[in-house]
């Protein structure tokens, strides 16, 4: 019966609303109010996700999707409001706040991720006849949980979740039929580069829960910016892109299947660092490891220093130390530009 049960479930369909220049209601559109309402009315239960309160926020525009980036570095400015500012978390870079949009003149210019919770006051009063319950990995981890919470959401009665941070995995919510996620630009222009790995995360968490059985399951996104690689990206079904990341991280022993280690180097212009780390990979061969670049780093280029990576990859950390201790002494020996730095990370948490 389990294998038929999976079999029975259905992928969830997925759908982006393209929020520029719309009205929005406590920052949600006509078009997803109507799709949380009919949910309801069919007797279904929806999840709403809404963003970590003090998440940090970028500017945008909301007519034309300009965003606050920094001249500096590969990443957004971040919006401060006491004192009103732009302030790039990477740099230091300070900014005033503009008054209108640069690239359009609009004056429609709003932070990501603000609102959160008016948009749950607005959601709770707007859908009033139904039970409204939080869900987050504390509400529902939690041993004082309520027998009654797991009640509800175990039942097949319309109840509307509001999540604001990823739960874990394993909890069930067998009803869910919508997953909606209010502002996924919040992730996207997220000040850490890694916002957009989070999102692929969550996106793909939150699509499993949606239509986990047998009926049909929807996702849908709210976005300013529907022509992000990321957001396109997610047109692919999710079932399909977990596994082949997966493949790949196994072809190219990466973990969780091998042992990572990489040499990152900060310079004056982006050719150096690249030189550097290819004449340390063509001068040290590779026993038992493979090499991954050099590349330039996630985020490329740092209060105007250009960050470059040598990657290293092998089956066990035994072959990988003893390829990464060949390139150390290289390294070291070797002359190297000025204002240069590098260093060698093991297992590092930044590199995919
Ligand atoms: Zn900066
Ligand atoms: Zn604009």
């Amino acid at each position: 019966m389990l294998s038929q049960r999976a079999g029975n479930s259905q992928l969830p369909e997925q759908r982006l609303i393209d929020i520029s220049g719309l009205e929005l209601s406590a920052g949600l559109s006509a078009e997803l109010i109507s799709h949380i309402e009919q949910t309801l009315i069919n007797g279904e239960q929806v999840l709403v996700f809404l963003n970590r309160r003090g998440f940090a926020n970028a500017l945008l525009c909301h007519d034309c999707g300009w965003s606050s980036d920094c001249p500096d570095c590969d990443a957004r400015m971040t919006l401060h409001k006491i004192p009103p500012a732009l302030h790039c978390h990477h740099c230091d870079r300070r900014n005033p706040l503009p008054s209108h949009c640069p690239a359009c003149s609009s004056r429609r210019l709003v932070g990501t991720g603000i609102g959160t919770q008016q948009t749950e006051t607005f959601l709770a009063e707007r859908f009033a006849t139904y039970p409204v319950v939080r869900v987050d990995s504390d509400t529902v981890t939690s041993k004082a949980a309520i027998p009654e919470l797991i009640d509800q959401l175990a039942s097949a009665d319309p109840i509307l979740m509001i999540g604001t941070q990823m739960l874990s995995k394993g909890h069930h919510f067998p009803h869910v039929t919508l997953v909606a996620v209010v502002d996924a630009d919040a992730l996207l222009f997220s000040p850490d580069f890694r916002g957009e790995e989070r999102l692929l995360q969550l996106l793909t968490q939150v699509a499993g829960r949606a239509g986990r059985d047998r009926k049909q399951g929807q996702v849908i996104i709210q976005t300013r910016q529907p022509e992000h690689p990321l957001i396109r990206g997610l047109d692919a079904p999710y079932h399909s892109l977990l596994p082949d990341l997966l493949r790949q991280r196994a072809q190219a022993h990466l973990p969780p299947y091998g042992a990572l280690a990489v040499i990152r180097c900060d310079s004056h212009s982006k050719q150096e660092g690249l030189d550097f780390l290819r004449a340390l990979k063509e001068g040290t061969p590779a026993i038992e490891a493979h090499y991954i670049g050099p590349l330039p780093a996630a985020m490329a280029r740092r209060k105007n220093r250009y960050r470059s990576q040598l990657i290293i990859t092998a089956k066990t950390r035994p072959a990988l130390a003893h390829t990464v201790a060949a390139l150390v002494s290289q390294a070291e020996l070797g002359s190297r530009p000025r204002q240069f730095s590098w260093s060698v990370d093991i297992d590092p948490y930044e590199a995919l």
